[in-house]
């Protein structure tokens, strides 16, 4: 367990409406007696992906002491909602430069031999992530044309 961001639920002000957990393809969120519910800190990457899809400000980020993100376990999870899912997932990790966890999402859809091809862009696939609009677009001209293969980045 080390400090780290990750995402808090203001259990007042959720109403259980459940719009944020298909915005958490990581699979952190689950509503859990009428209120959305961290299940595990393990699957929440604390990059807020959920946040803006929350209409009544419910959730927020901070710093806590808390158990280690596991991509390969997200893996797992992600893997199993299939290729839409898993462009997202990637698309999140690019688009918030979260490179570590985007070669090991990459080494883990090697290993299991599923190919996927997402675009190199900075929005998300499921309607933005409000923590990753803020965009250089000088790296984004110079890197748009590239894909992302599960074997790597190709021009
Ligand atoms: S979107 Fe907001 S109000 Fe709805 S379940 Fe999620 S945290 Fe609760």
């Amino acid at each position: 367990m080390s400090k780290r961001k990750i995402i808090k639920i203001d259990e007042e002000k959720c109403n259980g409406c459940s719009l944020c957990i298909p915005n958490c393809p990581e699979g952190a969120l689950q509503i859990i007696d009428g209120k959305v519910r961290l299940v595990s800190d393990l699957f929440c990457d604390g990059l807020g992906a959920c946040i803006g899809h929350c209409p009544e400000g419910a959730i927020t980020t901070e710093e806590r002491e808390a158990e280690e993100y596991d991509e390969e376990k997200v893996m797992v999870n992600i893997v199993k909602q299939g290729k839409n899912v898993i462009k997202a997932h990637l698309e999140h990790l690019k688009g918030h430069k979260q490179d570590a966890y985007l070669k090991q999402a990459i080494g883990f859809l090697k290993e299991k031999n599923i190919e996927m091809q997402i675009e190199d862009k900075h929005t998300h696939g499921f309607s933005g992530c409000p923590s990753s609009q803020v965009m250089d677009f000088r790296e984004k001209d110079k890197i748009s044309s590239k894909k992302i293969t599960a074997f790597g980045v190709e021009s």
